[in-house]
């Protein structure tokens, strides 16, 4: 644990997305809308379809995979920081399709919302920038 900082409340938003939006783009949308630089987002509702990704540690590529049918968001959490100075959403989603089987990964553009409800909690007090770590190949928090 070596770049814990400690962090301040923010602003809290709670509302719900378009249908037939694209699921990752409307999160990041309204971020960079509020000037959102810091906080973590957390979701639950419905998809007609998604595309996600699994990250390949040995060859260091996400691997991506789309599931082409409704499935409900049973739940969707992850955190928003910076990225070339915008607000970058890293956010991973486990989906259950009518039986009760869940997928999951890294919610990548594609993943279309039927419904989805929202909450964002927005946070002060630290800057954290993405910065390619050579360690695991992919862009991770700056260690400053
Ligand atoms: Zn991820």
């Amino acid at each position: 644990m070596e770049i814990m900082k400690k962090i301040k409340p923010g602003e809290i938003f709670m509302g719900r997305l378009s249908h037939g939006a694209d699921l990752l783009e409307e999160i990041t949308g309204f971020c960079t809308e509020k000037g959102i630089r810091l906080g973590r987002v957390e979701a639950i509702g419905a998809v007609q379809r998604a595309r996600l990704a699994y990250y390949d540690q040995k060859t260091r590529e996400y691997l991506f995979f789309t599931l082409d049918q409704a499935m409900e968001i049973a739940k969707l959490t992850g955190n928003i920081s910076l990225k070339d100075d915008q607000p970058m959403v890293h956010a991973h989603v486990t989906l259950a399709d009518s039986a009760g089987n869940a997928y999951g990964g890294h919610l990548a553009p594609g993943t279309v919302i039927f419904a989805c409800e929202l909450i964002i909690e927005s946070y002060e007090g630290a800057v954290f920038e993405r910065k390619f770590d050579a360690e695991t190949g992919l862009p991770l928090w700056d260690r400053s």
